[in-house]
């Protein structure tokens, strides 16, 4: 999933990521809260038809941008108070309000409101910060339950341009995924427990006992050593359901997004390729180029000779150079481009490999 953090996939329009063919997005909670407000996009439709994007949407609860306010906000068992980061602007956000504002943005799966556990944390802080997952995620679920027939959508919404009629419609056979849309929304349950197998296992069978369509392992890639978050994702990923989908927040690189999809993982978000491209880190099939290097200023060669996207076959590295050097705009524009397809075509020949029998642990 690429990360469209206020609706928006930095610099890529809803059109080329189509072309592209992303099939889903993640949107950020705890900005769209603050910006442009839950209140205006619930009234556009929600946030497909507010950001003219028929294809699947997933937001996270927000808990994880509001968990790295670390001086801006405190943790009580009814819910976190925070300060805003554009205008120290006081809230509250509670699992229940965590629900209301992704029911409002109206986005295809959602997320439970969890505390992502700091790293290093001992023993009686992970088991103390895993339990009250669980009891926000029972509150999570309870909510939801009651009010998910409150999605700002139905089954045909119109364009999002009021002057066209064109409907969009949100119905199974529409469907890229091949799940079939119920007439509301999914909400996964997310497993913590910080950097101990035990606890994980027992949250796992905890969250799933509470019973969700799909499960996240949270509360990774937050500081610990890559070989510890592997481990963690293997040991927990053996008591997740099999037959629901399996998604692992905030991960990766292009190694450990093919390994962990080959381990069985079914959905990852991360802000990497994007990140990474603004900066002008590009990931190739012969490893990664930063683009900014002098080296490339007159090397008339495709930026991946391998790569069959529109960046690599029109520009040169040279020329790529030349816009991130000069800061154009349209340096960020292509290097994000090439990045996503890098991304999404790992993903396609992990696809690939499954379907040629190489089943998935
Ligand atoms: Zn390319």
């Amino acid at each position: 999933m690429p990360v469209g953090t206020l609706g928006s996939v930095k610099g890529v329009s809803q059109d080329v990521l189509e072309e592209l063919g992303v099939e889903i997005l993640l949107s950020n909670t705890y900005h769209l809260f603050l910006r442009p407000g839950v209140e205006t996009v619930r009234r556009m439709g929600g946030l497909h038809r507010f950001m003219s994007w028929d294809r699947a949407i997933l937001t996270d609860s927000g808990g994880f941008q509001v968990f790295s306010l670390n001086d801006l906000r405190k943790v009580t068992e009814e819910g976190v108070a925070f300060r805003s980061h554009l205008d120290g602007s006081p809230h509250f956000l509670t699992p229940e309000k965590a629900m209301e504002i992704q029911i409002g943005l109206g986005a295809d799966i959602i997320m439970a409101f969890d505390e992502c556990t700091e790293y290093p944390a001992d023993a009686a802080r992970a088991r103390d910060s895993m339990e009250l997952t669980l009891r926000w995620a029972a509150r999570c679920r309870n909510y939801f339950d009651e009010h998910k027939g409150e999605v700002p959508w139905s089954s045909c919404q119109p364009s999002a341009v009021s002057r066209q009629g064109k409907q969009v419609p949100r119905s199974a056979q529409d469907d890229n995924l091949g799940v079939a849309h119920a007439q509301t929304q999914s909400l996964f349950g997310i497993v913590q427990g910080g950097m101990d197998a035990g606890l994980r296992r027992e949250s796992a069978l905890r969250t799933i006992d509470l019973g969700f369509p799909g499960y996240a392992i949270g509360g990774l890639s937050v500081g610990e050593p890559r070989e510890v978050t592997r481990d963690i994702v293997l040991s927990t990923l053996e008591h997740l359901p099999s037959d629901q989908p399996r998604y692992l927040m905030g991960v990766g690189t292009p190694e450990e997004i093919a390994q962990y999809a080959r381990a069985g993982v079914d959905m990852m978000d991360c802000v990497l390729p994007t990140r990474a491209a603004r900066h002008g880190l590009l990931f190739t099939s012969e490893g990664k180029v930063s683009i900014k290097q002098a080296r490339y200023a007159q090397d008339e060669s495709a930026l991946d000779p391998a790569c069959e996207c529109r960046v690599c076959l029109r520009y040169s590295r040279a020329y790529l150079r030349h816009l991130y050097a000069s800061n154009e705009l349209l340096a960020q524009v292509l290097n994000t481009v090439h990045n996503l397809h890098f991304y999404l075509a790992t993903m396609r020949a992990v696809r690939a490999w499954i379907r040629a029998g190489h089943a998935a642990s």
